[in-house]
């Protein structure tokens, strides 16, 4: 457990994180980028991307594709002057209390390696009663965070 990283979700992305919970059996996964601000060890999580009719969705699959995410997240960086950038990745689970799957871990582990910043990956699962967020380092490990409110 890490009790140094304190991350502040704006009201913005828990109403987006709220409109993918997949509630019906027929919903899919759904997910995008996590864009934010760093101070020090901490993040304010400000902006998520949405799922674009590019990306592949189904009901216990989410891939995304680079296109409209990568534009969205270019435009955000300049506008706020480098202030508000790429932070990591999210993406809903049907499942009430979500972990991450065997996909989940490689895919996270790849995208932290690949970081030119060497910030590890900050990566959150929307499941339809928690959320699970976890920092990945780039050798794979990582940290889970819990809920202190
Ligand atoms: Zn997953």
């Amino acid at each position: 457990m890490d009790k140094r990283t304190l991350l502040h979700f704006s009201n913005d992305v828990v109403d987006t994180f709220s409109r993918y919970i997949q509630a019906k059996d027929s919903d899919c996964e759904a997910g995008g980028l996590i864009l934010g601000s760093v101070h020090g060890q901490n993040m304010l999580i400000k902006e998520v991307t949405e799922p674009t009719i590019n990306d592949k969705r189904f009901r216990c699959l989410f891939e995304r594709m680079p296109f409209g995410h990568e534009a969205m997240a270019l435009a955000k960086w300049t506008t706020s002057k480098g202030v508000t950038r790429y932070l990591g990745e999210w993406h809903t689970h049907p499942e009430d209390d979500p972990s991450p799957s065997t996909l989940d871990r490689a895919e996270w582990k790849s995208l932290a390696e690949k970081r030119i910043d060497k910030r590890p990956l900050l990566v959150v699962i929307v499941g339809r009663k928690s959320l699970y967020v976890e920092l990945v380092q780039s050798n794979g490990k990582g940290s889970v965070l819990v809920p202190i409110s």
